[in-house]
Order: structure tokens, then C-alpha cells, then sequence
């Protein structure tokens, strides 16, 4: 079916799927790691690139894969997508196909912690270097941009800041001066925001996060052009980063259903943002549907939805924030997000562990942050379990 035109939701739901000749409904697994051919000219037309078919899986020349991933290049707007073993699998695909070493990368903002050690420590050690600007530092990005600058990234919403970014803007900046610009959408997700619309290169993903979406798989994407994608490919073939076969069809099957379940995340995140803002004990709320967030007004016009994540600030030491977290019951204590059930995290204890206490401190992580990933329980419920953690 083409589904190009077609809604999000149609395009979750059928947009990959290939006619299955005996008959099911979507694109079956196929969990095998070689495929076979009636003869030799027709291997040879796989290798050589002249017909397109199965081969071997680690290439990613697998049905299931190829289906979840024509399923998310349709969903992200973009004409190809790469699947991966993880999140990291993707960005550290991405890095390491536009960048050699006595090149230079910027990186705006917050970014998960994981991304912060391979853009500060492991890239440096192959002569890769990195510039991160603070959002508040974002007025000197021009300046920031060097010869040698291959790409621009960065993740709008940011973790756990909550802060937001011009794509546009910053896309027009690093187009004039040749970079490349690379958002993390993990956060936003596709039915909230569409980076590669707003002028981005790629587009990355932690499919481990909301396009998983029940906190039982590990994986990732880069979305965006074909030609652009073309060096991904055997940077993931020959670092062996894809994503499994089984991994790819248990993808497919919640992104059936992405759209509704991101849908209810945003509405009960924005309700638990409001009445956290209320909370005596809450010092400041950080989500990006508040109107009292610095960026609302940049969130309005470049998000359809302000997402499932937020963080916030109680008034108190780390004992007593550790003390909030600890008599949550509905919020397990746990480090990712996305999934439907509601978790909570101190940045400090878990994401944003690995930073020196001065670049937290620089980053305004601090003890008394609590970020949390709002699930699809009832939100009453969510918000019973808040307010009493919140008074004990
Ligand atoms: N990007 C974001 C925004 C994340 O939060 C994470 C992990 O928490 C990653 C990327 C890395 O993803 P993964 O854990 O799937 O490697």
C-alpha cells in the first residue's frame, strides 16, 4: 500500500508492510541470519546492487528489518532509515561516518550522559574534537563553528533541562557554513516534532525509549536522505551494530500504536506539570507546554505536543529529594523513559552520574532534581503518588 500521503497513524500502522503471500496481516519475522538464492547471477545481482532482495542480516538485507525500517523513515518524514543495536549504536554510526580525525563537532545544550562521554572521550582519542555550548551560550554558535566543523548536534527537548531549540535557526546557521546538523529526537518523538521538516540532516533516535515504548527492547535509528545515509551503512555492517531480527519486529508491532500512546503521555505529563507548579514543595517545573518556560513560545510553534518528560526542582537538600523519590510507589526508580510505566530518576544517580560535580553544576543538574517519565497509568493515580511523596 503506498502510504505516503497518507496520516501518522495510517503510516504507523501500515506504512513497510509487505504483502505476506500466505497471508498475514503485517510483515512476518524472519529471525534467520542468511537467506538463500535459486542461483548464482541472482546473488550476484544482491551484492552488486542491482536487485534489491535478502541476503545477510547483519547487512541489515533482512525482511523484518527493512520493513520496521521503511515504517520509520515514513514516520520521521525522511526517505531512508538505519536500524541499530542501541540508541548509542546510531549516534556512534553517525559520528564516526562524517567525522576523521582533525575534524570538530558542536553540541548544544544537555545531552544524555552516554552521548557526552563518547562526544568528550571517546572521539577525542581518535582526534575528533567537540565544542559543547550551553543553550545560554547559543548566541555564540556562529562563532563556534569552525573549517573543520563536519556537524552540529544536539537534543530539543534536552535531558534533563527540558530545554528547547531552534531547529530552523540553527539548520540555516550550520547549512551556510557547511555543517551538517543532526537532532536527537528521542525525546519529542515523531508525533510531536518533525526535525527533518524544520531543515535537520538526520534525524536519531533511541528506539529504546518511546518508539519501543514498553521498556522491553534496546535499539536505534538514523533517519534522513538515502545519499546522506549511504556511509552509515558499512560503518554499522563492520562495527556489527544492528539491530536483531527480533528486536525489529517487536519494534514494528508498538509503533502500531505510537501515536496514541505518545498522545496520552503529552496529556498527562502537561496536567502533572501544572500541578507540580502548584506544589509548595516544588521549587520549578521544567516542561515545555508551561507557559513559564523560557522557550514555550518556540516550543508552540516547532511541537504539536510537549511530550512525556519533565523534571523538577524540590525545595530541599539530596536527602530530602532522595526521600521524595523513595516514597514513590507508581514511579519506579529506574534510568530510561518512554515506556508505559512511570519512572523516576534523580539525573545525578543515574544519567548524569558520570559528569564532574562542576560541569553539573555549570549544566544546573543538581541533587534536588527529580525527572520523571510520565507512563500511561491513570494520572489521578500518578498524581496521588506525587502528592503523597511530595507532603510525607
Ligand atoms: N538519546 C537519548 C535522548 C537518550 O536518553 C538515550 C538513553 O537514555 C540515548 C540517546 C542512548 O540510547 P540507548 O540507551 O538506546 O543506547
Amino acid at each position: 500500500m503506498t502510504t505516503t500521503t497518507k496520516g501518522l497513524s495510517t503510516r504507523c500502522i501500515h506504512a513497510g508492510d509487505a504483502l505476506d503471500p500466505r497471508g498475514a496481516i503485517h510483515t512476518p519475522l524472519y529471525s534467520h541470519s542468511t537467506f538463500a538464492f535459486p542461483s548464482t547471477q541472482g546473488v550476484l545481482d544482491v551484492v552488486e546492487g542491482r536487485a534489491s532482495g535478502s541476503l545477510y542480516t547483519r547487512y541489515g538485507l533482512n525482511p523484518t528489518i527493512r520493513s520496521v525500517e521503511e515504517k520509520l523513515a515514513s514516520i520521521e518524514g525522511g526517505e531512508s532509515a538505519w536500524v541499530f543495536s542501541s540508541g548509542m549504536a546510531a549516534e556512534s554510526a553517525t559520528f564516526l561516518s562524517f567525522c576523521k580525525a582533525g575534524d570538530h563537532i558542536i553540541c548544544i545544550g544537555d545531552v544524555y550522559g552516554g552521548t557526552f562521554e563518547l562526544l568528550g572521550e571517546n572521539l577525542p582519542s581518535l582526534g575528533i574534537s567537540t565544542t559543547f555550548l550551553l543553550g545560554s551560550e547559543l548566541g555564540g554558535l556562529a562563532d563556534a563553528i569552525k573549517d573543520n566543523t563536519r556537524l552540529i548536534f544536539f537534543e530539543t527537548p534536552t535531558n534533563p533541562n527540558m530545554e528547547v531549540f531552534d531547529i530552523e535557526a540553527i539548520a540555516k546557521l550550520a547549512h551556510a557554513r557547511g555543517a551538517l546538523v543532526v537532532v536527537d529526537n528521542t525525546f519529542a518523538t515523531p508525533v510531536n516534532q518533525s526535525p527533518l521538516a524544520l531543515g535537520a540532516d538526520l534525524v536519531l533516535h533511541s528506539t529504546t525509549k518511546y518508539l519501543g515504548g514498553h521498556s522491553d527492547l534496546t535499539g536505534g535509528v538514523v533517519i534522513g536522505a538515502s545519499k546522506l545515509l549511504l556511509p552509515i551503512w558499512t560503518w554499522r555492517k563492520n562495527l556489527g551494530q544492528m539491530m536483531a531480527p527480533e528486536v525489529a519486529h517487536l519494534l514494528a508491532r508498538s509503533l502500531r500504536t505510537l501515536v496514541v500512546r505518545v498522545k496520552a503521555h503529552n496529556e498527562s505529563a502537561g496536567l502533572l506539570a501544572r500541578r507540580l507548579a502548584e506544589h509548595p514543595r516544588v521549587e520549578r517545573v521544567s516542561y515545555p507546554g508551561l507557559p513559564s518556560h523560557p522557550q514555550h513560545d518556540l516550543a508552540k510553534r516547532q511541537m504539536r505536543g510537549f511530550g512525556g518528560m519533565l523534571s523538577f526542582l524540590v525545595r530541599g537538600d539530596a536527602t530530602a529529594t532522595a526521600a521524595v523519590v523513595d516514597r514513590l510507589e507508581l514511579f519506579s526508580i529506574a534510568p530510561s523513559l518512554g515506556g508505559v510505566e512511570s519512572l523516576v530518576t534523580q539525573p545525578v544517580t543515574t544519567t548524569h552520574h558520570g559528569l564532574t560535580p562542576e560541569e553539573r553544576s555549570r549544566r544546573g543538574i543538581s541533587a534536588g532534581m527529580v525527572r520523571l517519565s510520565v507512563g500511561l497509568e491513570d494520572v489521578e493515580d500518578l498524581w496521588a503518588d506525587l502528592a503523597h511523596a511530595l507532603e510525607g
